[in-house]
Parts: C-alpha cells; structure tokens; sequence
C-alpha cells in the first residue's frame, strides 16, 4: 500500500461545501465554487516503482478543447513505465497514465462530439489517467459504446488503437493478404492478445512469441497461428521452419533490445522491420546498409501519437476497434486488477513479465 495521501488544497474540499464568508470576500468564489479533489498516482523523480506517490490534487474547470471525465476504470501500459524509470524523460512533477474509461462532468468551449454524461474512453497524452478525474483535450476522447464496459474500455483503448494502427495501417509494399505470415513478438501481452485475435479475423498467420509455454498457450487460444516460447527456442529458425524458410512479410516488435537482430533474419526480401517498443531496452544504432545485405528491408519505428494526432483519424480508428470488440471478433482479456492505491505492485509486475493480456487499475 501506497503511504497516506498528501493534501495539496488548502480552500474546502468537495465542489459542494460550502465557502465561508470571510473567505468569499477575498477570494473569486466561482473558480473555488467549482474546484474539486482527486486522487492520483505522481512521481517527483523518474526510478523504480517506489516512486509512485498516491498524492491529492486539485482538478478544476475544462478550458476551450477540453473535457473533465471522471474515471470508473484506468489502464496500464508499458508506456507508463518507461515514462516512469526515464527510459523516456519527461518533465516533474509527473502525474502517470495514458488511458481510462468514465463519464463526461463537463465540456469546454468548442467540443462538440461529447456532452456532460457520456461515456467515453481514451489513450492519450499528456499523461495523467492515473486518478479519479481530471482535465484533458477532448479530440482524444472517444464515447463509448453502451456494449463495451467502463473496464474494458479502460483496457483496451491504446493497446488496441496500437493493434489496430500496426495491423491495418503498417504494412509492408504491396500489402497484407489472407494467408500471409508477420511474427508478433510479445504476444501473450496486452497489445499481443489483442492483435492475435485481430490478426486472426484479417486471415493472418500470425506466428506469437513469448517467455513461456503458459503465454504460448494463451496466444495460440486467442487465434495466433503458431507460437514459440523464445526464452526456450531459437524462434530464427522456428519460423524459418514454419515459413518453409521464405520468412515473414512483417515483424511487429516491442520487445526491441533482445529481438531486433534475429527479427531482421526472419523478413523476406522487402519485408518490414515494424519496431514499435523497448521492452527489453532500446534498439540500438545500426548501419543502413546491413539492410540492404539483408534483402532490401524497411524499417519503421511506429508510435500511436502520430496516428491519433486528430480527432477525425483517432475517432476512425476507435471505430474500428469498436467493431470487432462489439462483433466478439476481439475479446479484450483483463488478467490482472489492481485498486489505484497498490499501482507500484502493478508496476513490478508489468515489468517482470507475470502479467498476461491487459492490466487494469480500479477506482
Ligand atoms: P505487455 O503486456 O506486452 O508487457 C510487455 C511484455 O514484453 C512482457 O509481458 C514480456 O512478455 C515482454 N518482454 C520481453 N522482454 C522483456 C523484458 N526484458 N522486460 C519486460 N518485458 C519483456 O505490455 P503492453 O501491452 O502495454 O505493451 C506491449 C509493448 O508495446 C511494449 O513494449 C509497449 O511499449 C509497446 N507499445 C508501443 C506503442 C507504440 O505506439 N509505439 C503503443 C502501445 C504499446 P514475454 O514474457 O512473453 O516475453
């Protein structure tokens, strides 16, 4: 458990209580009338998961483009620990969480596709889904379907927006076709079980790396085609073996450090070298030309920010995404809850491989 909250408003302490007299003439009651307290998870510093502090804050009003959402669940990426240890450095204090589900409180100037009362879900920055409710552009804002629960949006929205932009929109020349092989490393996770299944309803061999024989299992039941524990087997010449030595049109690669060099010998001429995460340690620097050595490969480095940049590309591919969760095509699997407060547990575990399928935080 997370030490007690820290108290960071001095002026009352819900929207509701009343503000006494002396008070209302020194200070502008409608701002204070409509500042509210949250709960959220802050690091002062970047390190290990005991820098996770449970702090309160204060959460006012949204401006023009904004909306407040107050949370019912919150998810946990990957991206949040590298956020958190400064494999990606960001600017303190740092209030955690890329993505959470809720109802809209209230809207500001200008936003237009949410009202006060919607549900909606979201994968966004800036950073700050770890909490109970806050402010946030809205253009990232989805509302979501009736069908689709509080936690299950929470799961799903930036692994699936991730599934949905690697398979749909990283693709190599000329396209993927029912039939054709990609090698998905990671893919037991949260971002891999979605894309088993995905990948699966598009016709795809998807051949699932993962640390174990259980993981391996849990992939192959939510549709890869093949799987390789790569903790135990050399997965170079496993899928040289299930490829009948052509290889892999795509690699999709989070795992990055441990896997990149093998993951080049899996493509075929022209194949795509999709990296799109750090799990194991960044990529590092290469020499253009073993490229060319190699068959003539691309390469990409992939970030769903770029995709979900605008509200009309975010919106199309949380439609998508929508649809095959609603057709039960993709079945969002939340292996692990944890309440808010033990978020520095759910950070060991993320990190040291235990967690399958999606995590969520609950409130
Ligand atoms: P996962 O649930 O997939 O967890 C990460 C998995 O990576 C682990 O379970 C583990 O699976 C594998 N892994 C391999 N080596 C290591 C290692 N040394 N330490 C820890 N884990 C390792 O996380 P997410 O679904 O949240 O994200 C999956 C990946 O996709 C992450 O790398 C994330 O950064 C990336 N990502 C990138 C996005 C982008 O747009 N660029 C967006 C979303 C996610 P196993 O034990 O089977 O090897």
């Amino acid at each position: 458990m997370l030490a007690n909250v820290t108290k960071k408003l001095h002026f009352g302490r819900k929207t509701s209580n009343p503000v006494h007299g002396n008070m209302a003439k020194h200070f502008n009651l409608e701002k204070f009338m409509t500042l509210q307290t949250s709960r959220a998870i802050r690091i002062d510093q970047h390190g290990g998961p005991e820098q996770l502090k449970l702090v309160e804050v204060s959460v006012g009003d949204p401006g023009a483009g904004e909306v407040r959402i107050r949370h019912h669940a919150v998810g946990l990426n990957f991206i949040d620990v590298y956020q958190r240890s400064g494999l990606y450095p960001m600017a303190m204090p740092l209030q955690l969480g890329m993505e959470a589900a809720g109802v809209i409180e209230a809207v500001g100037a200008g936003v237009t596709h949410l009202q006060p009362g919607d549900r909606a879900a979201y994968a966004s920055q800036p950073p700050g889904s770890y909490c109970d409710v806050r402010v946030m552009p809205a253009k990232s804002v989805c509302k979501l379907p009736d069908a689709i629960s509080f936690e299950t949006g929470a799961a799903m929205m930036l692994k699936g927006l991730t599934a949905q932009y690697l398979l749909k929109r990283t693709q190599p020349q000329g396209g993927l076709q029912p039939g054709d092989f990609v090698l998905f490393h990671a893919a037991a996770g949260g971002v891999g079980l979605i894309a088993c299944q995905w990948a699966k309803a598009m016709g795809l061999q998807l051949i699932g790396t993962a640390g174990s024989d259980a993981k391996c299992a849990l992939a192959l039941a939510n549709g890869a085609a093949f799987a390789i524990n790569y903790s135990t087997e050399d997965f170079l010449a496993r899928v040289k073996d299930i490829t009948a030595g052509r290889g892999v049109k795509v690699v999709y690669d989070s795992v990055g450090k441990d896997t990149w060099d093998k993951s080049l010998d899996c493509l075929q001429p022209f194949g795509l070298m999709a990296s799109f995460g750090n799990a194991s340690g960044p990529v590092p620097p290469f020499a253009p030309g073993i490229l060319g050595a190699k068959g003539s490969l691309y390469v990409t480095r992939q970030t769903l920010f770029t995709h979900i940049a605008t509200r009309e590309s975010t919106q199309a591919m949380a439609d998508d995404l929508f649809a095959v969760v609603s057709s039960g095509q993709v079945n969002i699997h939340i292996d692990q809850r944890f309440p808010l407060e033990e978020v520095q547990q759910a950070h060991r575990d993320l990190e040291a491989r235990k967690t399958t399928g999606c995590t969520v935080l609950t409130l």
